[in-house]
């Protein structure tokens, strides 16, 4: 197969971007090979600049919960371009949005729109020092918060991917305020709170941890976390970046009736736009600028692009009545995924939760980040060229979640196991 454009617009991207990506995993690195460059996305499906068409698993990571480009999307953006690009002064979309959020999740009170995931964990761990007046932040192995300093140790995602998910370049001192714990532990959370409670400030978990492929919590593990945050003083900041307005209106916390101090959110709030907010308790949020010393800015937080795309997202997600189709669609995949793992005589661990999904290569249990390391990356990698070769794209890594968007029809679901079937039947082995 020829990758013609590709390959030239890779050589010369390697010229000028380091790896000749803007965010590492794009690179391919934990599958081998090269990245194709994408022309155009619309719906399910991507088309390369080779003219290649595939069905996508990834939806731009997370974001495209419609499919992509949906119409209303890109007209609501379209219609918000025309009255100006950015004002850096409030616009009334900034106030739908904010109603939005906190009307949809449960737990928050007050929210403050930032311009990405990252920037979301990162001010929610400020705000979280600021207003306990510790310091000591805890988090889960192979959970990935966003290149937050303190928040790249034992990360996953592109961290874990790439090698080392510790980070050259974050001082020893800031990672020592760091503590990292096995997620699904109980004891050694008990016994991190009982020789440390006092001093830490909060602990951050992705409920749903999806950046080390995807695992679920143990019965009653979110809500020991909850509990020990509370009688020790530490706030329980919940990163729903992936799984805010993905798996129900109000996020994961909402399907576990635990409330969170603090939220991050991500990903399907921008609608395909660079979008992150944070939010939880007013009195928790009121520390930060202006009202309070915890400082936090953005020249183009709010932008008016950004809301218009995020709110036509969110209203057409709810009025489609969005989050019980995906979880129909995801349990008709996991049917037939399962059905073709035992034609196969494949024992591989196989989660699903609403519309995510990862497919490990190898037996379950895979409850955290050692078992998931457990998996054949070799196998992996072959299934995943054998998927790409048939027009069907799954992240090119073992260690991120799949996404099924309202734009999967019947027949992509047919033909992508159809596809699979066949790479766990040839390349993969056991
Ligand atoms: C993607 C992700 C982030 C980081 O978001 P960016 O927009 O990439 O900065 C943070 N937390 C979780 C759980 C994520 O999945």
């Amino acid at each position: 197969m020829t990758q013609n454009i590709s390959a030239a617009l890779f050589s010369e991207a390697r010229r000028y971007i380091p790896g000749g990506v803007n965010s590492p995993v794009r690179a391919f690195r934990n599958v081998g090979g090269e990245p194709f460059f994408v022309a155009k996305a619309k719906g399910s499906h991507l088309w390369d600049v080779d003219g290649r068409e595939y069905i996508d698993f990834v939806g731009t990571w997370g974001p495209a919960i419609l499919g992509h480009a949906p119409q209303i999307v890109v007209e609501a953006v379209q219609k918000a371009a025309a009255n100006g690009l950015s004002f850096g002064i409030p616009n009334p979309f900034e106030v739908e949005m904010a109603k939005l959020i906190c009307s949809w999740v449960p737990s928050v009170e007050k929210v403050r729109v930032v311009n990405s995931g990252t920037e979301a964990t990162m001010s929610c761990i400020r705000l979280a020092r600021g207003y306990t007046g510790r310091d000591l932040i805890v988090k889960f192995e192979g959970c990935y918060h966003g290149h937050v300093d303190s928040l790249l140790v034992k990360a996953g995602s592109g961290a874990l991917t790439h090698g080392s998910p510790d980070s050259a370049g974050v001082p020893a001192e800031l990672a020592a305020l760091t503590i990292t714990l096995p997620f699904n532990d109980p004891e050694k959370l008990t016994a991190v709170f009982e020789a440390q409670g006092e001093r830490i400030a909060a602990v951050i978990v992705e409920p749903i941890p999806a950046n080390a492929g995807l695992y679920l919590p143990l019965p009653g593990f979110l809500e020991q976390l909850r509990q020990r945050c509370s009688s020790h003083g530490a706030l329980l900041i919940f990163d729903e970046v992936m799984t805010g307005f993905r798996l129900a209106k109000g996020g994961y916390q909402e399907l576990a009736r635990i409330r969170p101090d603090l939220t991050a959110l991500g990903k399907v709030i921008g609608g395909g736009l660079p979008v992150g907010a944070f939010g939880g308790r007013a009195e928790i949020m009121d520390q930060l600028s202006p009202d309070g010393p915890v400082y936090q800015a953005g020249t183009l937080s709010g932008n008016p692009l950004a809301m218009a795309a995020g709110l036509a997202q969110l209203r057409e997600l709810e009025r489609n009545d969005g989050f019980n189709r995906l979880e129909k669609l995801g349990s008709e995949m996991e049917t037939a995924v399962r059905q073709t793992l035992t034609e196969t005589g494949r024992n591989y661990a196989f989660h699903r939760i609403g519309s995510m999904f990862c497919l490990y290569f190898c037996e379950p249990p895979v409850r955290n980040l050692t078992d998931a390391r457990r998996s054949d990356l070799a196998a992996f990698g072959s299934f995943f060229h054998h998927c790409l070769g048939s027009g069907v794209y799954f992240a090119p890594s073992q260690f991120e979640a799949g996404f099924l968007c309202l734009a999967h029809s019947s027949s992509d679901l047919e033909r992508t196991i159809e596809v699979v079937r066949a790479g766990l039947r040839g390349g993969a082995r056991s």
